[in-house]
């Protein structure tokens, strides 16, 4: 089975003239998901042409039969090609409110990336995959920063230290599309199968991956001076030092899993389509930070 990685309706496996021709009909309407999709992963001039099914099709074509070299290459291409995302951009010489920005939206990421994984585990037979996702969930549930950091701890430490507290931002709302995209991922874990919840969720550790750069990143999520800035508060190098610790990097790890088990479960199609949806809902809430840090802007 393949799914539109726009909206997520099925269609039979390998069926890609049947999804180009939804896509297409929706591109028609003016839909901006579906000619969006169209902009970003097989720009076209006339989408209506006949070609497009068999562009659609090449570009979900595994290199290698890989499926982890696509998914690196996809979100390569989409974060850190020529023209890296404005939230990589920014973090390039960060000014500290892009530091309360990142953190503030993020804490809402995290909370959901949680209870995503733990989807996972629920639904799922597998104990490799199990105790995979509680490698990752377990220091952010139980680490509260006073031995042992976690994200979670962490970015309190920065934000309280840029001055929002921790109880300020708990009790916060995000910013409009990173709720919107929490909602996906939270709609994804309850109602789709776990390797489609997995597949939401795992590989947009990509982001912070220190392997990423030989996946031909053109930058990283952070700038090569900002370690050393003398004026970037301790507790913002402390967050993005263990974000990008080779020792916190489940990002590749994951997408071999997702290969194995795409591959013995027949569902490397739905993964690459839910992967899709997912990059554009992470991409929304990069864009998120970078909104909310304007906003902190002369505050912080
Ligand atoms: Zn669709």
């Amino acid at each position: 089975m393949t799914k539109c990685p726009v909206c997520g309706v099925n269609f039979q496996k390998g069926d890609y003239e049947s999804l180009a021709k939804h896509i297409s009909q929706l591109n028609g309407k003016n839909d901006p998901f579906h000619a969006g999709f169209i902009k970003d992963y097989v720009p076209m001039d006339n989408p209506d042409s006949p070609q497009f099914p068999s562009k659609l099709k090449a570009f979900f074509q595994l290199p290698g039969n890989s499926l982890s070299d696509w998914m690196a290459s996809v979100f390569v291409n989409r974060f850190y090609g020529d023209k890296p995302h404005q939230f990589m951009e920014t973090m390039q010489r960060p000014k500290k409110s892009i530091f309360l920005g990142f953190g503030v939206e993020y804490y809402f990421f995290l909370k959901q990336k949680i209870k995503s994984l733990s989807y996972v585990i629920a639904k799922t037979n597998y104990e490799d995959v199990q105790k995979f996702e509680a490698r990752i969930i377990t220091p952010e549930l139980l680490n509260d920063g006073k031995e042992n950091p976690s994200q979670m701890s962490l970015l309190f430490k920065m934000c309280e230290t840029l001055g929002v507290n921790k109880d300020t931002i708990a009790t916060s709302s995000p910013l409009p599309p990173t709720l919107h995209s929490v909602k996906l991922w939270g709609t994804i874990a309850e109602t789709d199968p776990w390797i489609e919840v997995m597949a939401s969720m795992n590989p947009l550790d990509l982001l912070y991956s220190p392997k990423i750069k030989e996946k031909g990143a053109k930058t990283f999520f952070y700038g090569d001076s900002v370690l050393t800035n003398e004026w970037i508060p301790d507790q913002a190098k402390q967050f993005l030092s263990f974000m990008s610790d080779p020792y916190n990097d489940f990002a590749f790890e994951g997408l071999k899993l997702l290969e194995k088990y795409g591959k013995e479960l027949d569902a490397t199609e739905s993964v690459q389509a839910v992967f899709i949806r997912s990059i554009d809902a992470l991409d929304r809430h990069l864009v998120a930070r970078v909104t909310r840090a304007r906003q902190y802007e002369g505050k912080a």
